[in-house]
């Protein structure tokens, strides 16, 4: 019955949850910083903190954690269509995925690891909504196609 699926690729990011949206609680950087802040919040949640890079302009960038929402908080001015690099604030690891890019627009994407539950990837072009998660774990998610949409039930 445990039937676990590796990488599981979302495409189709609108959610449609009765009851409840998924919430990311913990992300970490490929070396395992913790990016969660408490000092951001976004949706009363702790926010994901992560570092931009953007021509020459670079400040925190705080990550909304509602998975499929995008009320993030920047300290940099990105105009839209502008490729953010991200980084991790606190070992200075690079998030931007060498391997994948983006299904809409072909730009990098980013990776943020979500311990013991797989990894959410995102487009790194400001405007572009694209997100993909790939799920390691269905004993603590369920996932549902439903044509273009997806049901996530925790
Ligand atoms: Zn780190
Ligand atoms: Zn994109």
């Amino acid at each position: 019955m445990s039937e676990k699926r590796k990488n599981v690729k979302l495409s189709k990011t609108s959610i449609v949850s009765p009851s409840r949206t998924v919430n990311i609680q913990t992300a970490h950087c490929p070396k395992g910083c913790d990016l969660m802040t408490d000092k951001v919040k976004i949706h009363n949640l702790n926010s994901i903190c992560v570092k931009g890079d953007w021509g020459n302009q670079e400040g925190l960038v705080y990550l909304d954690p509602e998975f499929g929402s995008y009320e993030h908080v920047s300290e940099i001015d990105v105009p839209d269509g502008g490729i953010v690099k991200f980084s991790c604030p606190h070992c200075g690891t690079s998030l931007v995925s060498e391997t994948e890019t983006c299904h809409s627009c072909s730009s990098p994407v980013f990776t943020l690891i979500l311990p013991k539950e797989g990894e959410v990837s995102a487009c790194i072009r400001k405007g572009c909504f694209e997100h993909t998660l790939k799920i390691e774990s269905f004993e603590t998610m369920q996932i549902q196609f439903d044509n273009d949409f997806i049901k996530i039930i925790m």
